[in-house]
């Protein structure tokens, strides 16, 4: 019996992550990368450690803003356009989830759409259905740069992209179609999932549902990018597709963790090295 390829993330991402510093190291300045964290959750701690940790090692000049929980809106909002206007800022996360006195889609409409390397802004969103140049969600990002590397060839294939969240299922969706993909978009609506499924010859998923995906959902030889991440009660990290399921059928496959993961924090830094060159009319 054939068995998947797997799709090594945490390699693909070190290798991204060392080419993004190898070119911020020849640019003679630090783009700068202000992560905005509000509260004490402890998952979004974590997050925002290591991303702090990676865009230091690459060379950015990178600092944590972390609020009280307590903060307003229109605090937040003070704080945000604080780094809209300094010159040294290029890059701005404001880490989710927020607060619920806060809401998440008025500060994302508040970071300036050139400094926004989550890709969140409605601007930026905007441009990838237009499929105009602008910031990509990091998630999706990541998930193409998989694809490059399981050498999948993109033109023409049937891409099933399951869920369509603005962070994930959309963006992925967006940019499968530039790629020339045939793009289906299933959600908890969809009649037949796993028929939908088992067209696919890329198959990405993001539901957030522990192992959702059965083998038999999987087409022979389709290319299957898990970004789901599921804690289950044993403490162990799991993804929205039955990987040992799925390896006899499929060509290649991430794991979780260590597949898509890994490429998200990559993709910030290459969302922000593009945005510090964009703002200085610099060509990639
Ligand atoms: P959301 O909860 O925002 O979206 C989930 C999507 O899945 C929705 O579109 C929903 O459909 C669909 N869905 C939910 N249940 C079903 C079902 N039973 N059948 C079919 N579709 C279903 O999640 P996110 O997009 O934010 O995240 C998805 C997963 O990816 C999570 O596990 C998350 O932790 C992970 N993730 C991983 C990242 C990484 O770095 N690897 C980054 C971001 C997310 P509907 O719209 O109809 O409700």
């Amino acid at each position: 019996m054939s068995t998947a390829r797997i799709i090594d993330g945490k390699a693909v991402g070190a290798r991204l992550r060392g080419q993004v510093a190898e070119r911020v190291a020849a640019l003679g300045f630090r783009p700068g990368l202000r992560v905005v964290r509000v509260g004490e959750d402890p998952a979004s701690g974590v997050y925002v450690r290591n991303k702090d940790r990676a865009a230091a090692e690459a060379g950015f000049d990178s600092a944590t803003i972390h609020l009280p929980a307590e903060t307003t809106e229109a605090a937040l909002l003070a704080q945000i356009a604080a780094l809209n206007a300094d010159p040294a800022v290029d890059g701005i996360l404001v880490q989710l989830p927020l607060p619920q006195q806060i809401d998440t889609n008025t500060v994302i409409a508040a970071v300036d759409p050139a400094k926004d390397v989550d890709g969140f802004h409605p601007v930026n969103a905007g441009k990838l259905a237009a499929g105009q140049a602008g910031l990509v969600p990091c998630t999706p990002r990541g998930v193409m740069h998989l694809l490059a590397d399981a050498g999948a060839t993109l033109r023409g294939a049937r891409a099933l992209v399951l869920g369509r969240s603005q962070i994930v299922g959309r963006p992925m969706a967006q940019l499968l179609l530039s790629a020339d993909c045939t793009v289906t978009v299933a959600h908890s609506r969809t009649r037949d999932l796993a028929a939908e499924c088992r067209r696919a010859e890329i198959l990405v998923a993001a539901v957030g549902r522990s192992e959702m995906v059965r083998g038999d959902w999987i087409g022979e030889g389709a290319i299957v990018i898990d970004v789901g991440i599921n804690r289950g009660a044993d403490g162990k990290l799991r993804g929205d597709v039955a990987y040992a399921e799925a390896l006899p059928r499929a060509a290649a496959i991430t794991p979780v963790p260590g597949g898509v993961g890994p490429m998200t924090i990559a993709c910030l830094l290459e969302n922000t090295l593009d945005a510090a060159l964009a703002r200085r009319g610099i060509s990639g």
